[in-house]
């Protein structure tokens, strides 16, 4: 069993898609394993996309995820890093294919609707950085 963090973004909490994406989180065969609505200050935002502070897109990134609230949770599924990033699609939607959560809900390679830790150790620090060990059922 491996665990992940995702993430729906303030875009796709704005439009009222969070019900969408978690029905397609479930029916996909994940168990939710955390799960909180919150609102990113743009200093946790910078905090928790620090691998990026040198691309030129961080500032516009750091203030899109903190301009609304978001839905946060850790997903439990077998393989479900790799798992959780296939059903999401490309980071950039025009990429991304049919089925994908972001083929049907992303805006922009930027307002891409989802977030997925992308390996073993990034996942252990996203959920960290989010969750107590508390909060994990
Ligand atoms: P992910 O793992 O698919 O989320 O992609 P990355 O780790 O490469 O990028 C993190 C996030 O930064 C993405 O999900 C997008 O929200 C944003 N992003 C990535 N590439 C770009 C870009 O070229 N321009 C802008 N404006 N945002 C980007």
């Amino acid at each position: 069993m491996e665990r992940t963090l995702a993430i729906i973004k303030p875009d796709a909490v704005a439009k009222r898609h969070t019900g969408k994406i978690l029905e397609k989180i479930e029916a996909a065969g994940f168990r939710l394993a955390a799960m909180r609505l919150m609102s990113l200050s743009q200093r946790d935002a910078e905090g928790f996309y620090a691998v990026h502070r040198e691309r030129p897109f961080f500032g516009s990134l750091t203030a899109f995820m903190s301009s609304g609230p978001c839905v946060v949770m850790v997903l439990e599924a077998p393989d479900a890093i790799r798992k959780w990033r296939a059903l999401m699609g490309a980071t950039d939607p025009a990429k991304a294919e049919a089925g994908t959560i972001r083929k049907e809900f992303a805006e922009s390679i930027e307002r891409n609707a989802t977030h997925g830790s992308d390996a073993p150790e990034t996942a252990a620090a996203e959920i960290g950085y989010f969750f107590a060990g508390m909060e994990l059922v």
